[in-house]
């Protein structure tokens, strides 16, 4: 108590004395909007005169206790405890509050103990406490998203996440713009193999109900459309939802985009943008090298591409852990290298499409992590770009057909107008 009451006295003395400075040199003291504090920190913080609020934002360590926070904050501990008390009557478990989050602290002024304390749980929660006489007393408040709609395109030169950074920058932050790749991946993951098929002069577009938050925050809700075009070939993904069933990507003349296969053994978001464009494999070894390689970090699941009886998962040679199916349509496709098999991947199993059948290594004639892949037909590997290529896909319904065709209409026609946000009519 001693203690406190002197820290308190002192600081009443540097204000004091600021405040002389102040007057003497400083006539007017320029005004900080909130936003400024925040972003300033404790150091650079203003100095606010009279009963003018402080505010201040802290950034729990981590490691560190909600007491920890406070304590270095000059909050008391008897305090302290009384907001952690408080805190978890309000639904917070304090012992779980996730390192980095910010909290504002608000006193009457500088040197003051704070008065009312912000937690940001979330981006779009927060935990406001206030001190009464009684003590402190806290509610959690939920933040309102908004939902709008941008059209983002642009030119591929390396790959789709340079293309974004390029073109989508401005409307959603780093996060959400791989969020936004990895959305558009796997819409065609039918049709388009996001790693192999994109060239330079490629162009794509795509029309994103975006959710922005307080603060600006900034997610991906749903891509409505979607566009490529790949060497002059235009891809068309439309999202439509039928009465019977749930929203579903179709091509411009109404065809679902699912197919038997998938274009890739590799999910696009699992490969990292270092691997496939730094990737040259040496194979001169392999004289016959007729499969793909998909450069990846060791470990990245191997996906089966499409439903299958597994013909072989072994050791062979060249190959190192050489896994083999066998599909309905007579199709064998080929995954070698690998560092393990999945659980329960063992000759006669079936394993279905977009099933984790193994991890990325490099056992066997390899030079790095990698996966090379195969397709069979007639027991002769062909190019997996053509056997793979799909046009196939379940047709709406007749009795759809209309509303499809007039959605289409509309949404590739604000897909084809200029970037930037754009008013959707409902439908
Ligand atoms: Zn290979």
């Amino acid at each position: 108590m001693k203690n406190h009451r002197s820290a308190r006295a002192t600081a009443y003395a540097v204000v004091a004395l600021l405040l002389v400075a102040a007057l003497r040199y400083t006539p007017v003291l320029p005004e900080h909007r909130p936003a400024e504090v925040l972003q300033q920190g404790e150091r650079s913080a203003p100095i606010t005169l009279g009963a003018r609020p402080h505010s201040r934002t802290e950034t729990l360590n981590r490691g560190e206790t909600l007491i920890g926070l406070l304590r270095r904050a000059g909050v008391s501990d008897a305090s302290a405890k009384e907001v952690v008390r408080a805190a978890t009557a309000s639904a917070v478990d304090a012992r779980y509050l996730r390192a980095g989050m910010p909290v504002d602290m608000t006193a009457d002024s500088a040197g003051e103990s704070p008065r009312e304390l912000v937690f940001h749980l979330g981006i779009d929660r927060l935990l406001r406490m206030k001190r009464t006489e009684t003590g402190w007393s806290g509610a959690e408040e939920r933040l309102p998203w908004t939902t709008d709609t941008v059209v983002v395109g642009g030119t591929i030169h390396s790959n789709l996440y340079q293309a974004m950074d390029s073109s989508a920058a401005q409307y959603f932050p780093a996060r959400a713009k791989d969020e936004l790749a990895w959305a558009i991946a796997d819409i065609f993951e039918y049709r388009v193999d996001m790693s192999r098929d994109l060239q330079d002069g490629d162009t794509f577009h795509a029309l994103v109900e975006r959710l922005v938050g307080p603060e600006g925050v900034t997610k991906v809700s749903k891509v409505l459309a979607a566009s490529f075009t790949l060497s002059g070939n235009e891809q068309s993904a439309i999202r439509f939802e039928t009465a019977s069933s749930s929203p579903q990507y179709y091509d411009a003349s109404g065809k679902s985009l699912r197919a038997q296969f998938l274009r890739a053994p590799l999910e696009f978001r699992r490969i990292s943008s270092n691997f496939g464009t730094r990737f040259h494999p040496i194979l001169g070894r392999l004289k016959a090298h007729k499969g793909t390689d998909y450069a990846a970090a060791p470990g990245t699941p191997v996906r089966a591409i499409g439903d299958a009886t597994v013909l072989r998962a072994g050791w062979s040679n060249g190959y190192g852990n050489l896994l083999e199916l066998r599909h309905r349509n007579g199709y064998v496709t080929r995954y070698g290298h690998m560092r393990a098999f999945a659980a329960g991947v063992r000759t006669g199993s079936h394993v279905n499409i977009g099933q984790t059948v193994g991890y990325v290594g490099t056992t066997g004639m390899s030079t790095g992590p990698h996966l090379h892949f195969e397709v069979l037909i007639g027991g002769v590997q062909k190019d997996s770009r053509v056997a793979l290529r799909s046009t196939t896909g379940e047709a709406l319904g007749t009795k759809e057909r209309g509303a499809f065709d007039q959605r289409r209409e509309q949404l590739l026609a604000t897909l084809a107008g200029t970037p930037g946000v754009v008013r959707l009519a409902q439908r």
